[in-house]
């Protein structure tokens, strides 16, 4: 499933919220991975934003054919990690999330994954958030197949998106930069289940 397709982004709110004026880091023009022309410019800023501490956003928009692309992560980068919420109502929904681009999410129950290719873009949002993003693919790709099933899933994700649902969301956060706030997040070392899925290696 994609999570470009992204409805409740908080990157440019956290952005917008920084407590200091951003620091550019960064500013290269590099080869654009959608027409392949040189012309992508790409600008990396250190943000210190609420609650996260200090967050680079990579920014690039390319000159030959508008492709824009973005990443999000946590300045202080950790080890590659497993991380884990049980999420059992509105509470641990409203959990912040830094979703770099290379992370994987997965709802293990439901057999749900987003796996970013290469280009994927990193965001700042809340678990809902990612809900939102697995509901809006399920739409997306029930235009054209079985419909009962997709209804099904359709159903589940929104009771979930209400509080409703009882799941366990696991991100597997290759690069140790990102982060998921919140009373109730595990730390563990990746394990098989996230090996399996890193498609960037
Ligand atoms: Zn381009």
């Amino acid at each position: 499933m994609e999570a470009s397709s992204y409805s409740r982004d908080l990157t440019d709110k956290f952005a917008e919220q920084a407590l200091e004026e951003p620091q550019l880091l960064f500013r290269e023009t590099i080869r654009c991975p959608s027409c392949g022309s040189v012309s992508l410019a790409l600008e990396t800023y250190l943000y210190k934003v609420p609650h996260f501490g200090n967050i680079i956003i990579d920014r690039g928009i390319c000159a030959s054919c508008g492709f824009k692309y973005r990443d999000v992560r946590v300045a202080e980068t950790d080890k590659p990690k497993k991380i884990i919420v049980r999420v059992e109502g509105e509470q641990e929904l409203r959990y912040l999330v830094v979703k770099p681009s290379s992370a994987s999410i997965l709802i293990p129950e439901k057999g749900y994954e987003s796996i970013p290719g290469p280009y994927s873009p990193g965001y700042i949002t809340t678990v809902e958030g990612i809900l939102s993003s697995f509901l809006e693919a399920v739409k997306i790709a029930c235009r054209d197949s079985d419909q009962a099933q997709c209804k099904e899933h359709a159903e589940w994700l929104s009771r979930a998106i209400e509080g409703l649902e009882s799941f366990t969301l696991v991100m597997c956060d290759y690069e140790g930069t990102g982060k998921i706030l919140g009373e109730k997040v595990v730390i563990k070392n990746l394990d098989r289940e996230c090996k399996l899925r890193n498609k960037l290696k």
